[in-house]
């Protein structure tokens, strides 16, 4: 073979061989063989401070950097060290192993790096080639140095909020809940745990104090009174915000969904069953504006495609159907309920545009009249929502919280939930979630060009 020296950045090994060799499973690695050095301090029992002898050798065995695609691993013996006088017995240090692995330093950095720099569990063991479970402990260690204090409590917060939000999702098992409280300015999440009951906002409460939490101006959450009540409890100059993406989610869940269902078991009920069928297709045409509608109208027309054809994959393509309005207007007859969820949808839009409570206020209740009048049982359970929370609604043209931060961590959960095959270990998944609402985009990352006068 054809050798190139490198500095191998590891203390005391010198390399005597190196052998190209297949690994169980397949792939390429350098057998590099060497000698370890016995430092003088080795020998000295760490017990009674007299001189140990060498007892016998062990062969070891560390994981070392890979070269291209190409693994590594050194080989060498260690000697294990007996005391005559108080028969202590210990293996010879290895300076450039990293703790509790048998992995080298530099391999276990280059394992924290790549994770560190967002790739999957997966793809860092491939490349490494290390395993999962091994990977996953570097992992963790990695984010518990980064995010707690002794593995035990989470850090606090890095800087002072002004604007919070909290939320709820739900856990791999579909029962269980965590909640998530995030900074709405730097998106980061500040609090992550189990339940959704004001315990959990109690325990936030306690972690960062009453001084920091009296820098915060407001908070954005669900229509979930847990929350607000804790709050509200501990800390009643924190104005409780609730976010237009909220509400619109109520308003589509608990009006829209519902009357769509109710009016479909009515057409059933009545034997119109061609009727009900339309109607179950109608999700889509119902939470669309009718702009985008009549756009999608014009772009049928025009020809657009709603799925490209493909040479290679000998596939037609497929052109879009016109009639999107059409069968609006159809399913708006059906039932004059579904134009007052129109009409309910266009006013919230509206009424969160403002920028004054007095108007906003103003068009709130517009709204609400237009639900009372239904005499709808749906649009009555609106009515009462907005009622209740009818404070921390208009509070919204004081506090323009935009939702977008929320929104966007619970597709971070999601997205790391998919990565992970749903970690089944929540401390570990907590933290991920944790670190990457922390990930920050380097737009421009330096140049690695070696300077020319070298
Ligand atoms: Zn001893």
């Amino acid at each position: 073979m054809d050798y190139i020296k490198l500095p191998s950045k590891l203390k005391g090994f010198s390399n005597t061989q190196t052998d190209l060799v297949k690994t169980l499973s397949g792939r390429d690695s350098y057998l590099i063989r060497g000698d370890l050095k016995q430092e003088e301090t080795d020998c000295i029992c760490p017990l009674c401070a007299g001189k140990m002898h060498v007892h016998n050798t062990f062969e070891a065995n560390l994981n070392h950097l890979c070269f291209g695609s190409t693994l590594s691993c050194l080989k060498f013996s260690k000697l294990r060290y007996f005391c005559p006088s108080c028969r202590h017995t210990q293996m010879q240090k290895v300076p450039f192993q990293a703790l509790g692995h048998r992995m080298t330093l530099p391999l276990w950095q280059y394992t924290r790096d790549l994770l560190a720099s967002g790739m999957t569990n997966k793809v860092v063991g491939s490349i490494t080639g290390l395993g999962k479970n091994t990977v996953k402990d570097i992992d963790m260690q990695r984010l518990k140095d980064k995010y707690t204090i002794d593995g035990n409590k989470l850090i606090q917060p890095e800087r002072q909020a002004k604007y919070l939000g909290i939320d709820e999702f739900k856990l791999h098992d579909g029962n269980k809940y965590a909640v998530v409280i995030i900074d709405m300015e730097t998106g980061h999440i500040l609090w992550i745990a189990h339940g959704k009951k004001k315990a959990t906002v109690f325990a936030f409460i306690e972690h960062v104090g009453l001084d920091w939490l009296d820098g915060v101006e407001a908070i954005a959450c669900d229509m979930n009174s847990d929350f607000e009540e804790a709050f509200e409890t501990m800390c009643p100059h924190i104005q409780v915000v609730y976010d237009y993406f909220h509400i619109v989610k109520y308003f589509h869940d608990k009006v829209a969904g519902e009357v769509r269902k109710d009016e479909q078991r009515r057409l059933v009920a009545e034997g119109d069953i061609k009727a009900a069928e339309s109607l179950k297709k109608s999700k889509y045409i119902l939470n669309s504006s009718f702009e985008t509608l009549q756009r999608k109208d014009e772009e049928a027309k025009g020809g657009k495609l709603h799925a490209k054809g493909s040479l290679l994959f000998n596939k037609e393509p497929v052109p879009m159907k016109p009639g999107y309005v059409d069968r609006y207007e159809k399913i708006i007859d059906l039932n004059k309920l579904f134009f007052t969820i129109d009409l309910i949808k266009e006013k919230l839009a509206e009424a969160y545009r403002a920028t004054d409570e007095v108007e906003m206020a103003k068009m709130i209740e517009e709204l609400m009249d237009i639900c009372k009048m239904t005499k709808n049982e749906h649009f009555r359970k609106f009515y009462r929502m907005l009622d209740n929370h009818f404070e921390g609604i208009i509070a919204h043209a004081t506090y323009r919280i935009s939702a977008g931060k929320i929104e966007g961590i619970n597709n971070r959960i999601k997205t790391i939930r998919r990565q992970g095959y749903g970690y089944p270990d929540d401390d570990y998944f907590f933290l991920k979630v944790f670190d990457s609402s922390r990930k920050t985009y380097v737009r421009n990352p330096g140049s690695n060009k070696i300077p020319q006068n070298l």
